[in-house]
């Protein structure tokens, strides 16, 4: 903890001391990190010593700065591996981030497992990163797709589930936590436990939960955990399928090309054994290696601690905006505690014009469909403004957003 009892200390964060707005007259108020989150000073010196040091490719060079490289490139696929609790690292295929992990599992696992008539079932609480590949993959091979539905206060429906599990589904796409509401799903882990006890492979997408809160892949008891490093405090551009031992034999390689192939001749190829064979072309390895760097800040700080600071901001944020009048929070009707984002709608008001207003009063936040239209559409909204927080996030910084949102909202009133 810093001096200000905040997990991450600020004055690490160099973006944190920018001043914007007209003639920079605002400080940086940036409540927009499930998005993407600041990347800290020892993240960026991480990248850049491996830069000035170490830079080369990996797996294919004989000399020193190769083999610097790629031990470092491993490094953090071990790392990973420990810090997510998965037993082999060769079971952490990096990525280029949550999105990429996704598909990879539609296009690697699915794809060649699924047959025509079989029925995937994706809760609706879902990024659209979680939904369009097993779309995609169910119009290619003739799939059933059925839906999880969410009740108007968003909670996961579990009635629609007991009726889904009993039609055997082949697989189901879960979220560990919504980009759009802040509350954790209260059944979540029970229908993961018992969609693979009916024999679903279980794909669950941690992109706003992996570094936010404790994750232990083989406790979770899921087949696939996808993630991108840049919602962790790393940098964008990579990421990581976490893969249980039964679908990892049998995931087979979506790109073809240099570093995943054992063999090549005129007679065909065979895969590279191990997580390399999903990793063709030069992966970003210098992001990858900065990777390590934001871990090592998530292990100091404490994940629990984290998520204790995220979480308090969070109900700070919701309590305050529910108060005000106008204003709608998604979800807030759900007596859990809001991790650490809240979504919600101010009047009629569009919530890119909200996004806007917010702007100008120096609060940065996102405002659209966040690609979850099917979480909006469950909430009654078709668009939200989504305020989100970090380690590195203050009580002075909600109490900004609550107080710009409150002005919008007399002025809309007026
Ligand atoms: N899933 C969720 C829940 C997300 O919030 C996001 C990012 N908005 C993604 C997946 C996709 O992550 P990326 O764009 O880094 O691939």
């Amino acid at each position: 903890m810093d001096n200000g009892s905040r997990p991450f200390d600020r004055a690490r964060y160099p973006i944190l001391k920018r001043r914007v707005g007209v003639h920079g007259g605002r400080p940086l108020i940036y409540l927009d990190s499930a998005a993407t989150a600041l990347v800290s000073q020892p993240v960026i010196d991480a990248q850049v010593r491996f830069l000035q040091t170490s830079c080369a490719n990996i797996h294919r060079g004989a000399h020193q700065l190769a083999e610097e490289a790629t031990d470092a490139f491993e490094r953090t696929r071990e790392q990973l591996a420990t810090f997510f609790g998965v037993v082999e690292p060769e079971r952490v295929v990096l990525t280029h981030g949550a999105t990429e992990s996704l598909n990879l599992a539609a296009r690697g696992w699915a794809e060649g497992s699924l047959c025509e008539g079989d029925l995937i079932v994706i809760a609706a609480d879902n990024h659209h990163s979680n939904i369009v590949p097993w779309q995609m993959l169910a119009e290619r091979k003739g799939l059933s797709v059925a839906w999880i539905p969410l009740t108007e206060e968003g909670l996961l429906d579990e009635d629609a589930w007991a009726r889904l599990l009993v039609r055997a589904p082949k697989l189901v796409a879960l979220c560990q936590q919504s980009n759009v509401l802040g509350f954790r799903q209260p059944s979540l882990a029970r229908i993961a436990a018992e969609a693979r006890e009916a024999g679903a492979v279980v794909v669950m997408d941690g992109a706003q939960s992996a570094g936010h809160e404790p994750v232990d892949f083989e406790e979770l008891g899921v087949d696939f955990y996808a993630m991108s490093a840049h919602k962790m405090g790393g940098l964008t551009g990579v990421g990581a399928l976490l893969c249980s031992s039964r679908v990892m034999e049998d995931l087979r390689p979506v790109y073809g090309g240099g570093g995943m192939a054992a063999r090549v001749d005129a007679s065909g190829w065979r895969a590279a054994p191990g997580p390399e064979a999903f990793e063709a072309g030069t992966p970003p390895i210098a992001a990858a290696v900065a990777w390590s760097a934001a871990i090592d800040q998530l292990k100091a700080a404490g994940l629990e601690a984290v998520a204790a600071h995220t979480r308090a901001l969070a109900e700070r944020a919701r309590a305050g905006l529910s108060a005000l009048p106008g204003v709608s929070v998604l979800g807030h009707r759900v007596p859990r505690p809001f991790e650490s984002l809240v979504s919600f709608t101010v009047g009629e008001v569009h919530p890119h014009d909200v996004g806007q207003a917010l702007d100008a009063a120096g609060v940065m936040v996102r405002a659209g469909h966040h690609c979850a239209r099917p979480v909006h559409q469950a909430c009654g909204a078709r668009a939200s403004v989504r305020a989100s927080f970090a380690g590195y996030s203050t009580e002075e910084e909600v109490e900004a957003l609550v107080s710009a949102v409150a002005q919008l909202s007399a002025a809309v009133r007026a």
